[in-house]
């Protein structure tokens, strides 16, 4: 049972066709997150490159916890900055940056914000209608429907279009299933 509001789909699709205009990016394009992030002015960290962060947090966040964890979005002294976990997969990578990017376009208040005690404030959860929309707005941004539907009416398999958007196969299938884009396929083929 979805919780996105009436027309949220499509303030998304939208969103994505704008976000590649002003990138001057073709609509059928790979919108790679790094550059969306830059273009909204939102510094993104891998956590070495936390300032004042201590040597054991890096270790304990890339070696010895490095599967449990994403994406954080920090708070600092007015910069809005999201430390983003280098070892997953660029697909992986790109969703979760993707997902991130969204819960700020979206505005959204952490359901939990925590303070660190060098004034960092960490905020990753959010209630689970935000986590619906970001999930939502983040993999429209990356396979937006008109240029998934292009994908396949030239053929492509879906290893080549996770490719060709910097996406892993899981969220292709995902965008494949929640577009409706193989119903529509197939009725216009007959
Ligand atoms: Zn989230």
């Amino acid at each position: 049972m979805s919780n996105l509001r009436r027309g949220f789909k499509t303030w998304c699709e939208n969103a994505a066709a704008s976000y590649r205009r002003d990138l001057a990016l073709g609509r059928d394009a790979a919108l790679d997150p790094l550059i969306l992030a830059r273009h909204l002015r939102i510094v993104v960290w891998t956590p070495e490159q936390v300032p004042g962060i201590k040597g054991d947090v890096v270790t304990h966040l890339t070696v010895t916890d490095a599967d449990s964890w994403d994406a954080v979005t920090i708070q600092s002294h007015g910069v809005t900055a999201i430390v983003l976990n280098s070892a997953p997969d660029i697909g992986r990578r790109n969703n979760s940056l993707a997902h991130e990017l969204s819960h700020i376009i979206l505005e959204h208040e952490p359901a939990h914000v925590f303070h660190t005690p060098d004034g960092h404030m960490l905020m990753n959860e959010y209630n689970a209608v935000h986590e619906e929309e970001a999930n939502c707005l983040a993999g429209t941004l990356l396979v937006p429907r008109e240029a998934l539907l292009q994908a396949i009416r030239l053929g492509l398999n879906d290893s080549r279009m996770a490719s060709h958007f910097g996406v892993s196969p899981q969220l292709l299938r995902m965008r494949r299933n929640v577009t409706g884009v193989d119903r529509q396929l197939s009725y216009s083929r007959g």
